[in-house]
């Protein structure tokens, strides 16, 4: 179902679209798809509604942040069964992600109450020079399966904690999870048209979010390719923008490095989702004196992962989304093979009675080299190529060489290295020994062509914000 205007309601056309489940292949959902009519109806409940919400006080839009939060954390189980169902995650990843998606909420919730203004000393004495930090207006949010539910949540509530409305479209694949979260809207008794839900083909509904000069704010997360035709749509109306974009993390691994730590590090950042985030590792450089031995540790730790059904209990690895994802993973394997890759473990599609789906063993490859698919490539699957080099200003300009920014890692436990290196990686997110940065407190996006924006931290509400410069004279 959509939700306009504080209703549910079906499409226009009556036109209606599957969610299948990946570990499975079967069809779990049929829902309503939108088309031009709805988003634009849409927005203009958006627009209504920003007029009233605007002028609510930062308390009172930090209370209905509050309910909202606690809404998810109360529908937790729920929300995790149908994560794990519609993207295949397995159900304590999906956990996790219901626990972040209620910290982002409820950071948000407390930064309504600190967007604070500036005073400016004047040049004159008679003059007065200030600035307001207001609401931008209308935003249009475009978000990604493989996170259906944080992704909507890093979005929608900075910006309504900023007096903003808002129109999203979720990833087609992964509708269950936004319907959801706004069933905890609906139960907050957020206001009606202050965030509306539209589920729809990108092909109907981008065009009409973009081209509205009523929508002042995009904020996308997906693929560089996407967001960069997202770029070039919202240039007529000169909008605000947020692109959360792809990656193609490195993961260092010094010769000083704590071996065990670090191999637990990538196995973490590396198969996290499947591999399917964004932030995921996707080239491992490992000091040529310790390569080896590392390479053991990896693929025997990785070995050790359970592939299945993200429902079933001490599964680690769920399925890859889609045939395409399928079809990418195994390319880059073939290709990395064919280039005298040595595949230390899986190399495989995983295959079990009772499993359909898109199931691909995690794969450890070593004696990776720059020319392989992989090194390039955003590969969004269970794959770890481990490359090796011998110099410090070696790897840092390896792992630079990149037109992605976006998450970088290394291991080390010499701390001048680790001031020197953490400085000159050109990322937007930078994990020293650390594989698990993401926090709600933290700001995330990424350099160059893995986005422009941050989300959470003090910037995330930001970006939601105009700032308004005002000049008295005192006559
Ligand atoms: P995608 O193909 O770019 O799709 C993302 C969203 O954009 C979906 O809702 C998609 O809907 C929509 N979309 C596609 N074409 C569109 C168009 N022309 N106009 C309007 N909307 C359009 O990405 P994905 O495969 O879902 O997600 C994987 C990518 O997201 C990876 O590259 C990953 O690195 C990136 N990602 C980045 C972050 C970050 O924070 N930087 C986080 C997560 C994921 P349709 O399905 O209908 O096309």
């Amino acid at each position: 179902m959509l939700y306009i205007n504080g209703e549910w309601r079906p499409a226009n056309s009556g036109k209606t679209m599957e969610v299948i489940n990946p570990a499975t292949g079967e069809k779990i959902a049929d829902v309503a798809s939108a088309g031009k009519g709805e988003t634009q109806e849409a927005i203009e409940a958006a627009n209504a509604a920003f007029s009233i919400w605007r002028k609510r006080t930062a308390q009172e839009r930090s209370a209905y942040l509050e309910r909202i939060a606690d809404k998810l954390q109360e529908k937790k189980e729920e929300l995790a069964r149908t994560i794990t169902t519609e993207m295949g995650k397995p159900l304590g990843e999906a956990r996790r992600e219901v626990d972040s998606s209620a910290a982002y909420v409820k950071w948000f919730a407390e930064e309504a109450k600190r967007v604070y203004g500036e005073t400016i000393p004047a040049n004159q004495s008679d003059k007065h020079l200030m600035i307001l930090r207001q609401p931008i207006g209308v935003a249009a949010a475009i978000t990604p399966w493989n996170f259906p539910l944080s992704m909507i949540a890093r979005k929608i509530a900075p910006a309504i904690a900023a007096g903003c409305t808002v129109v999203i479209k979720p990833a087609p694949a992964t509708p269950l999870s936004a319907m959801k979260m706004f069933e905890c809207f609906d139960e907050a008794d957020l206001p009606k048209g202050v965030a509306n839900l539209i589920i729809g083909p990108a092909e109907e509904v981008g065009p009409v979010l973009t081209g509205s000069p009523i929508v002042r704010k995009i904020t996308f997360t997906g693929s560089t390719a996407v967001g960069k035709l997202l770029l070039k749509q919202s240039a007529d109306t000169v909008k605000k923008v947020s692109m959360e974009l792809g990656g193609h993390a490195p993961f260092i691994v010094f010769e000083d490095a704590d071996l065990e730590a670090a191999a637990k590090g990538a196995i973490a950042t590396k198969f996290v989702n499947n591999g399917q985030t964004c932030i995921c590792t996707n080239r491992i450089y490992v000091h040529e004196s310790i390569k080896e031995e590392f390479g053991k540790i990896l693929a025997e730790k990785a070995r050790g992962l359970k592939v299945g059904n993200g429902l079933e209990d001490g599964v680690n690895v769920g399925p890859l989304i889609n045939q395409a994802s399928y079809e990418k993973v195994q390319r880059h394997v073939q290709d990395a093979v064919a280039k005298n890759g040595q595949v230390l473990c899986g190399g495989n599609p995983y295959e079990e009675d009772g499993l359909g789906g898109y199931f691909f063993e995690p794969t450890v490859i070593t004696n990776a080299t720059e020319d392989m698919q992989i090194a390039t490539e955003e590969t969004f699957g269970p794959v770890a190529p481990i490359f090796s080099f011998k110099e410090e200003a070696e790897v840092i300009e390896k792992a630079n060489n990149t037109p992605y920014g976006l998450a970088a890692y290394f291991y080390t436990s010499d701390l001048s290295r680790g001031l020197r290196v953490m400085a000159e990686l050109d990322y937007g997110i930078v994990g020293l020994n650390d594989p698990a940065p993401v926090t709600p407190q933290g700001p995330f996006g990424g350099y160059k062509e893995s986005g422009i924006g941050r989300e959470g931290g003090k910037s995330g509400i930001l970006e939601y914000l105009e700032e308004k410069y005002i000049s008295i004279h005192m006559i």
